[in-house]
């Protein structure tokens, strides 16, 4: 089991569409970047690759690269998962936390709950998208500053389950079972 965690910001512009966790969301400005500017997939992008040590999301996509401007950043999660799996291990789940004023990320979490666990090809359930307003954080409060702070991933060593370990695992009862169960969180 192994955990990384992942945090980016970006600032609110005018005149680009905003996009979060891969959705595009009704809202009068998007957040600036050399990409798309999505924070979440940045951040969850940066605790996929720290999870299996393999670098930040910017030695594989440097802002300096011209090729990567405008790109969509489902790109650069395609490629920690990429790395996940190259490691041995799949996604057990993901959390994550935005941090802003505006827009009311409530009414579209289960749209971004359902494109990112698409992304990483696991179930809406083994996805947290929470949201809270940045009160007492040296903000205005006024827009400015959104941020993602997704901080908690694990991942399970991929297993292929032979008979023989599916009857190990069934005869170690549900001790074993319970002990697994502690590990997620
Ligand atoms: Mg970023």
């Amino acid at each position: 089991m192994r955990i990384g965690s992942g945090w980016d910001s970006h600032e609110f512009k005018s005149g680009v569409p905003l996009k979060i966790g891969g959705v595009d969301l009704p809202h009068g400005q998007g957040l600036a970047g050399h990409s798309d500017g999505d924070v979440l997939l940045h951040a969850l992008t940066d605790a996929l690759l720290g999870a299996v040590a393999a670098g930040d999301i910017g030695s594989y996509f440097p802002p300096s690269d011209p090729k990567w401007k405008g790109a969509d950043s489902a790109i650069f999660l395609e490629e920690a998962l990429r790395q996940v799996r190259r490691a041995g291990y799949e996604v057990a789940n993901v959390d994550s936390t935005l941090i802003l004023a505006a827009p009311k990320i409530g009414p579209q979490t289960g749209r971004i709950q359902a494109r990112v666990a698409k992304l990483l090809g696991v179930r809406p359930d083994q996805v947290g998208i929470k949201a809270k307003t940045p009160e007492c954080l040296g903000t205005d409060n006024t827009r400015q500053l959104p941020a993602w702070r997704c901080c908690s991933c694990r991942w399970r060593k991929s297993v292929r389950r032979t008979k023989r370990n599916q009857q190990k695992r069934s005869s170690r009862g549900s001790a074993a079972d319970s002990a697994n169960a502690a590990d997620f969180c």
